[in-house]
Formats: structure tokens, sequence, C-alpha cells
């Protein structure tokens, strides 16, 4: 999961990284002033929430020498589709900003630290060459690009962090400062369970202090079962139905296309997907009912797939391996008692007692076409949305 700048910054803090003095987010101009004397004296930063870098060239962040200008920059960023080179063509919509007190500058450093594949452990980024972007750093000047890799048990050393500091140029008094902001980065990226923590830029200001003046922080999903923290914040990029799904314990992507599809299992709704596209359709969403197809779930996973008007056809494709496909049957079919279906259904069962299960499908009376295959499925479900 993506956290926003703010979010990152706010993690900073109790990690004892120095970030700039704040006045926090607001989502409405009408907060403005209170966050101008939270942040204290100006100028002041503005700075869109939203889940991309490149904010800065696209008129994400703006400084403000007076409460005026603060406030039309506000006023005009708030709403606005923010298009970063990160974002698409059609930009992400600029719900909140964040008001920080701004900066003066002598130096741009960059650091971030990742998991390393190939080394099999965390690993320290860093350049003093700050403020550009480290992909066309690495591609430009690789030699300008410092590594250090981390031992998870034991964290950053603090040799490591003397031997960053020094190929980065830190004031010599202000090195204890940044191997405690070296430490404490990694000291996140291990406590979240993070895949990226990434600080760009860094900087030294005139009186050699050392201060984070961007978060950007991705956390692993997979580490969720124990980071309680982060289970419960919100995910900013899903959207209204990925969220109701995620409650109910469902995977859910919604997609562009057409035909909704409700699959068990991740690699069985890759194909399905995959199927579909071939058969010369294309999928509305990616969804995985789990390993339980029961009515529950299976009525859950027609709600919301419905719920996105732009699904002319549902297909159902499920593999009886642990469950079996009669007990599917009657789950889809207990299912559709429950939800009106209002466009065509293509079923696809396979597996144990899978003769069985079609039986009470056809037995029914409810209206769906059983389907033999995989692809014979796909070439119905896409044949069945056109006519729609
Ligand atoms: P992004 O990475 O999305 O472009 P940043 O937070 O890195 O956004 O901001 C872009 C640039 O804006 C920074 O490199 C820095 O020069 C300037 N900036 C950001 N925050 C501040 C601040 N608090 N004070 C002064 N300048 C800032
Ligand atoms: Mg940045």
């Amino acid at each position: 999961m993506k956290l926003l700048e703010h979010e990152g910054k706010e993690i900073f803090r109790r990690y004892g990284i120095p970030v700039p003095p704040t006045g926090g987010v607001i989502a409405k101009p009408a907060q403005l002033t209170a966050a101008l004397k939270r942040a204290g004296k100006g100028p002041w930063v503005i700075k869109a929430q939203v889940l991309a870098g490149g904010r800065g060239k696209a008129g994400g962040v703006k400084i403000a020498k007076t409460p005026k200008e603060a406030a039309e920059i506000v006023k005009k960023m708030l709403g606005m589709r923010l298009i970063t080179p990160q974002t698409g063509e059609k930009g992400i919509k600029v719900d909140t900003v964040l008001v920080d007190k701004a900066s003066d500058i002598t130096r741009e450093i960059y650091i971030s630290v990742v998991l390393d594949r190939k080394l099999g452990c965390p690993v320290v980024i860093a350049s003093a060459e700050g403020g550009v972007e480290i992909e066309e750093l690495a591609k430009h000047k690789p030699h300008a690009i410092l590594r250090e890799a981390v031992d998870p048990s034991s964290g950053l050393k603090a040799f490591q962090a003397r031997r960053l500091a020094f190929a980065l140029r830190i004031p010599a008094e202000k090195l204890g400062d940044f191997t405690k902001l070296a430490t404490g980065i990694v000291n996140v990226f291990l406590g979240l369970d993070a895949s990226l923590v990434e600080v760009n830029p860094l900087i030294i200001t005139p009186k050699n202090e050392v201060i984070a003046l961007d978060a950007k922080v991705i956390t692993d999903d997979n580490a969720l079962f124990r980071q309680k923290d982060t289970a419960a914040r919100e995910d900013h990029e899903a959207t209204p139905l990925e969220k109701e799904a995620k409650k109910v314990g469902i995977s859910y992507i919604g997609l562009d296309g057409t035909i909704g599809c409700m699959v068990n299992g991740a690699g069985l709704a890759m194909a399905t997907m995959d199927s579909v596209n071939l058969a010369g359709g294309s999928p509305a969403n990616f969804l995985d009912v789990g390993g339980g197809a029961n009515v529950e779930q299976v009525t859950r996973a027609f709600q919301i797939i419905l719920k996105d008007k732009k699904v002319k056809a549902v297909l159902v494709n499920i593999f009886g391996g642990i469950m079996r496909c009669d007990v599917i049957a009657e789950g889809v079919l207990g299912a559709l008692k429950k939800v009106k279906m209002g466009v065509p259904l293509v079923v696809r069962l396979e597996g144990t007692n899978v003769k069985e299960g079609k039986m009470l499908l056809e037995r029914s009376g409810v209206k769906m076409t059983v389907a033999d295959s995989l692809w014979d499925a796909a070439k119905k479900a896409v044949a069945a949305a056109g006519r729609n």
C-alpha cells in the first residue's frame, strides 16, 4: 500500500527523523488560516497529497510568501487534476493538501531504502545529487549512486551511516544527526515491513540542519497480518468498490471492460481474463472469491460485480478442488435468489463432482448459460455481452 506524503512524515516523526514544521493536511480552503498558524511563520509550502511523484514540476508543490498567496494556491490546487509523469494522462484529483513551513535549501540529497532481491536484504540507496529522479541518475550517472546493504537483524550500522555521510558530503558537525536520520529511515523500512522508503529530497539548510522534505513509503501487503496500523489505514488508491470488496475478504480490482468475472484463485482469474481478451472481449474486473465459494461469498461477489454499470455479462469460472462443484452450484443458485442479475450469466464449473454441479444448474430453471470449458465460456460471455 502506498502512503501519502503526510502519512509518511507522521511516521518519520515517530522514528525521530527531522521533518519541517507542519500545519497539517487540509481538505477545504476554510481550514487554511488555522493550518498556517500551526505551521508557524511563513513562507509556507502547499503540497498536493496524491500518490505520485514529480508533483513539483507539475504544479503540485507551491511556495506561498503571504497568507493571501497561500489562499490563492490552495483554492486552485484543491480539486484540480494533477498530471505528472507518474499519473497517466488522466491525472489524479487533489482532495487534500499539506501545509508545511518552507525550508531554506542549500543542497538536496537523495536517500532511500529498498529491498534488493539479488542480495536478499534491504539496501540504502543514496546520492549527493538529490532533487532529480533517481531513475534518470541511474541511467546517466550510475557512479553517483551509493549503495549500502543492511543486515535486517541489526539495522544500519554506525560505520555504514558514516560511510554514506562522507560520500554525501554531510557537514562534519552534523554527522550524528545524519546517522540518526539514516538509521531512522532504515528502521521505518524494517518496522513497517515496507518495500520502499524514499526521501527525495533530503536537504541541508544554510544552518546545516538535515531535514526530510518529502516522504514516500510503500508497505508490503503480505505483512498486513502483523501491521495493525497499516491495515487500519485507508488505501488511497482503491476505488469505493475495491474498498467494499476488501472489507468482505474478496480480492477485486476494477478494470475498463464489460465482462464481470467471478473466479476462485488468482491464477485462474488471470487465465479467465486472458481468455476473455482472446475471445475478443474485455474484463470489467479481476475478482477472486477465495477458497470458500459459499452462498454468502458468491452473493457478495455478484453484488460487487453488478454495481459496476459497465458490466454487460457475467462470467463465473470456478474450479472445484477442495470445494465440490455441486456445493459451488448450490452456492451460485443460492446467491441468484438474493441478487437480481439483469445481465446474461455464463457459468463454467470444473473439478470434483462437475457432472452433478452442472446438472443442478441446468435443472434449476434459472436463466443462465452453462459452458463446457474455459474457452467455451469466454466465447459465450463475449457473445452475450455483445448482444446485451
Ligand atoms: P515531488 O517529489 O512530488 O516533486 P517534493 O516534495 O519532492 O515533491 O517537492 C518538490 C520540490 O519542492 C523539492 O525538491 C523542493 O525543492 C521543493 N520543496 C518541497 N517541500 C519544500 C519545503 N518544505 N520547503 C521548501 N521547498 C520545498
Ligand atoms: Mg520528492
